[in-house]
């Protein structure tokens, strides 16, 4: 029976490629949870917490972090902390903030999105010939910029680091903040072989994710200046995201970057596995020299199946993927997916898509 959310739980030996948020905390994890120190994380009295706080704002060269509970929170409280409703925030075409946040943005800040570039990436020119200046009699100012590293529906694209510090700088001279959906950052930073902190560098503000591909069960961490994480406290609250004794999630956070940054080449190589199959196929659009993380996405030709029948195929040969568009579909490879399950994973795959009925 389909859940609320539209999808079933899958048996265990399924191959779950649907999303990297799919993984079970390991025992290790586990472990580090249940032995965790807390507090009250309102009073700023939970000492794991801290302890991860501080962690990531030194990971990403920031004066300051703050853990809060999702990516989607992590992006609503950085527009709150840079925009006024009516603002106008340059976003790459086909951002999570716009697709993905069940229309949040519009809801909460009161700010207009404009999309620019294609593939998950775009300009230090596109966001110039986009932005609007503030004080014009007409136009909505634009007061801030939103880079997506990696970007998600574009396939795991990393964002060039050179635009990305293009974009600030140009950003900064017009007066107009930058923030990094850094939610996939350590995919970038591996894939790149850059630190997190040079890829952070140019931005205002930057989150990353611990529940995707470093496999925790939850939590966001924002970094910035103290300022900025002032304020971002006090949007969190606002957001009915202040927590108490999160030092639980925090320790999973911490684990996660222990234990799971370095293996997602792992991940990279199982998704190109994958890529190279599925490219084999005439019906599906995928070159996988652009598979570079853990994502990939490819699009179907008109002469063969859409992307429902792929998935329902798959899910009959017991692989889990995502229809992200008509005919359009994702797969994403995560710890709890091993190379020789993508190896079965990507044959099934390109199964469900040559098969004739
Ligand atoms: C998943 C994701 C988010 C949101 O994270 P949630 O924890 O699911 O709310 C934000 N940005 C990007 C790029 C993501 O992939």
């Amino acid at each position: 029976m389909a859940g609320l959310q539209g999808s079933t739980i899958p048996p265990v030996d399924e191959i779950d490629l649907r999303s990297d948020t799919v993984t079970r905390p390991s025992p290790g994890m586990r472990a580090a949870m249940a032995a965790a120190e807390v507090g009250d994380d309102q009073f700023g009295e939970d000492p794991t917490v801290n302890r991860l706080q501080e962690r990531v704002a030194e990971l990403l060269g920031k004066e300051a972090a703050l853990w809060v509970p999702t990516g989607t929170m992590a992006n609503q409280v950085a527009l709150r902390v840079f925009t006024r409703p009516g603002d106008d925030v340059i976003v790459c075409r086909e951002s999570h903030a716009m697709w993905h946040e069940t229309g949040a943005a519009a809801a909460n800040a009161g700010v207009q999105f404009t999309e620019v570039g294609s593939g998950g990436v775009f300009t230090a020119a596109d966001f110039l010939a986009a932005r609007k200046p503030r004080g014009h009699l007409l136009y909505p100012p634009t007061t801030l910029v939103e880079v997506e590293d990696t970007h998600n529906r574009a396939g795991g694209v990393v964002f060039p680091p050179a635009d990305a510090a293009a974009i600030c700088s140009a950003a900064r001279e017009q007066g107009t903040a930058s923030y990094l959906d850094g939610a996939r950052l350590f995919n970038a930073a591996i894939a790149g072989a850059r630190r997190p902190a040079d890829l952070a560098a140019p931005f205002d503000l930057v989150s990353i994710a611990l529940s995707k591909g470093l496999g925790a069960p939850g939590g966001s961490v924002l970094a910035g200046s103290l300022d900025h994480i002032e304020a971002a406290i006090r949007y969190r609250r606002m957001s009915g995201g202040a927590m108490r004794q999160v030092g639980i999630f925090a320790a999973a956070g911490l684990y996660a970057l222990d234990h799971n940054i370095g293996r997602l080449v792992e991940d990279h190589a199982n998704a190109r596995v994958i890529a190279d199959r599925v490219a084999e196929s005439a019906r599906a659009i995928l070159d996988p020299v652009t598979v570079r993380t853990n994502i990939l996405v490819f699009r179907l030709t008109d002469d063969g199946p859409d992307a429902a029948t792929v998935v329902a195929r798959a899910r009959e040969r017991g692989v889990l993927v995502f229809a992200f568009g008509p005919r359009t579909v994702r797969a994403v490879t995560h710890l709890d997916v091993s190379k020789e399950a993508c190896v079965r994973a990507a044959s099934l795959l390109l199964e469900a898509i040559e098969a004739s009925a």
